[in-house]
């Protein structure tokens, strides 16, 4: 029945007992602007069927509850934990690295108090925020200097911009990618002054393509990491070191923009096989190179400038400096995990650096828990099958994790229901869809989620 008549006033309704705590809560002006939206909702929805109000009492519930509810989800933070269970490490759109234990406490330390980030305490003045996480940086890479902004795209602009603008930048057209998100070379070479100037081919790109391209409108030759994709076949590009050998006959700068950020240690890593290291580029006789702190360094989100000090100098005094600085939480979250890297026990603490070690026995033994937990859930059923994982976000392209999946099917459900109530459970859990079955990867679904992720299983069936 649609009896508008049913539906109380907005006066009337504010002065209901059930909506007291709201007004306490939430102020008497903002419950009215939800009570008069629940009005109009209510006064849409009274013709459909699916709704059964007979008495004003049932009309008054409504509204209290629609309030309740509407108050409470404008406060609900949009941004959530979700639980990875996609096999992809660094996943671009789930936030790339969970962080470590101790730079979550770092962070939980520094952002509740005062901090020394641009004091220096022993001088008793001003001091530089530049100084954090600097001597780690060192230590860690073997960099004569290093410099932290607020992520590796915004290090290449100011790298770029401090270092060429208004001359020319040397690139390889095999390296003029988009790493993704928009982060395309030549735009941001555009942005910062510099003049691209490209030398070789896609596929091929010589030592003699970069001598000939050198002028005295050089600035910098410039070199970025394919970290997102593969070209195979009839494929070449100098190495580092003879591309250093000859930007330093003509004293001309060499960059390298190496994106994934791999430290360079525990070669071992047989998912990182191939991947370029900050260390080893820095040996080549690279100059200056950056990085993303949030990639296979599994920091917080910052880009790295790294290499020769009166370089990194220049870039630190450039004006743009002070829009790309990094906040003090990142310097919090980053010389934690620093700290980490520069032990090697420690280095297991580390999210990444767990889940890319991670053996298949190790997941396969959770795989069986998992299967052990849903074995009572009434059609469920799992089997466990051989995949791959992945570096993902830029880092080790076409690198593959030998893995175990729980492959789950559910009685009555096609996989894409399954995966979507998968996602609308709270944690949200993301997974994959393979040879038309939702499959679970627990390499990137961290310790203590397990027991959620059983019960997300059980709830969308
Ligand atoms: C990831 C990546 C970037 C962008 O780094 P952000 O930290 O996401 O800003 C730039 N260059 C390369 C080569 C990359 O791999």
């Amino acid at each position: 029945m649609s009896d508008f008549r049913l539906i109380p006033s907005i006066d009337a309704l504010l002065l209901r007992p059930e909506l007291a705590g709201a007004i306490r809560q939430h102020g008497r002006d903002r419950v009215a602007i939800a009570a008069r939206a629940a009005a109009d909702d209510l006064r849409a929805a009274l013709g459909q069927p699916s709704i059964a109000i007979a008495s004003e009492e049932d009309a008054a519930a409504w509204l209290d509850r629609r309030v309740v509810e509407t108050l409470a989800s404008a406060i609900a933070p949009s941004l959530k934990r979700v639980i990875n269970a996609t096999g992809v490490v660094l996943h671009t759109n789930l936030g790339r690295a969970p962080l470590a234990a101790e730079a979550i406490a770092r962070i939980a330390e520094i952002a509740g108090g005062y901090t020394n980030l641009e004091y220096d305490l022993p001088a008793g003045g001003r001091g530089h925020r530049h100084a954090h996480a600097e001597r780690l940086l060192r230590a860690l890479t073997g960099a004569e200097s290093a410099l932290v902004v607020n992520n590796n795209a915004a290090a290449t602009l100011v790298v770029l911009a401090a270092l060429a603008a208004g001359r020319e930048v040397i690139v390889s057209r095999g390296e003029l990618v988009e790493i993704g998100g928009g982060f395309r070379v030549p735009d941001v070479m555009a942005q910062s002054g510099a003049v691209l100037r490209e030398v070789g081919t896609t596929n091929r790109t010589r030592l003699a393509d970069y001598s000939a391209a050198i002028s005295e409108r050089t600035a910098l030759i410039l070199r970025v990491h394919p970290s997102n994709f593969r070209i195979d076949g009839f494929t070449g590009r100098p190495a580092p070191a003879d591309l250093a050998e000859l930007a330093h006959r003509f004293t001309i700068p060499l960059f390298e923009d190496l994106g994934s950020g791999w430290p360079g240690t525990d070669r071992a890593m047989p998912a990182l096989a191939g991947e370029p290291s900050i260390r080893e580029s820095l040996d080549a006789g690279v100059d200056l190179v950056s990085a993303s702190g949030d990639k296979l360094l599994g920091g917080p989100q910052a880009g790295l400038v790294l290499g020769r000090r009166d370089l990194v100098d220049r870039v630190r005094r450039h004006p743009l400096m002070r829009a790309v600085r990094a906040d003090k939480l990142t310097y919090a979250a980053l010389e934690a995990t620093l700290a980490l890297w520069a032990q090697v026990p420690s280095r297991a603490s580390i999210p990444v650096h767990r889940m890319l070690t991670m053996s298949v026995d190790e997941i396969d033994r959770r795989a069986r828990a998992l299967v052990a937990a849903l074995s009572g859930a009434r059609g469920v059923s799992c089997e466990i099958v051989d995949g791959a994982s992945t570096a993902g976000g830029g880092s080790a392209p076409g690198s593959a994790l030998p893995t175990r999946l729980v492959a789950l099917a559910i009685d009555g459900r096609s996989p894409d229901e399954v995966e979507r109530r998968l996602r609308a459970h709270d944690p949200p859990v993301v997974a994959r869809i393979e040879h038309d079955r939702v499959v679970i990867d627990l390499r990137t679904v961290q310790p203590g989620e397990d027991a959620d992720l059983a019960r997300a299983i059980r709830t969308a069936v």
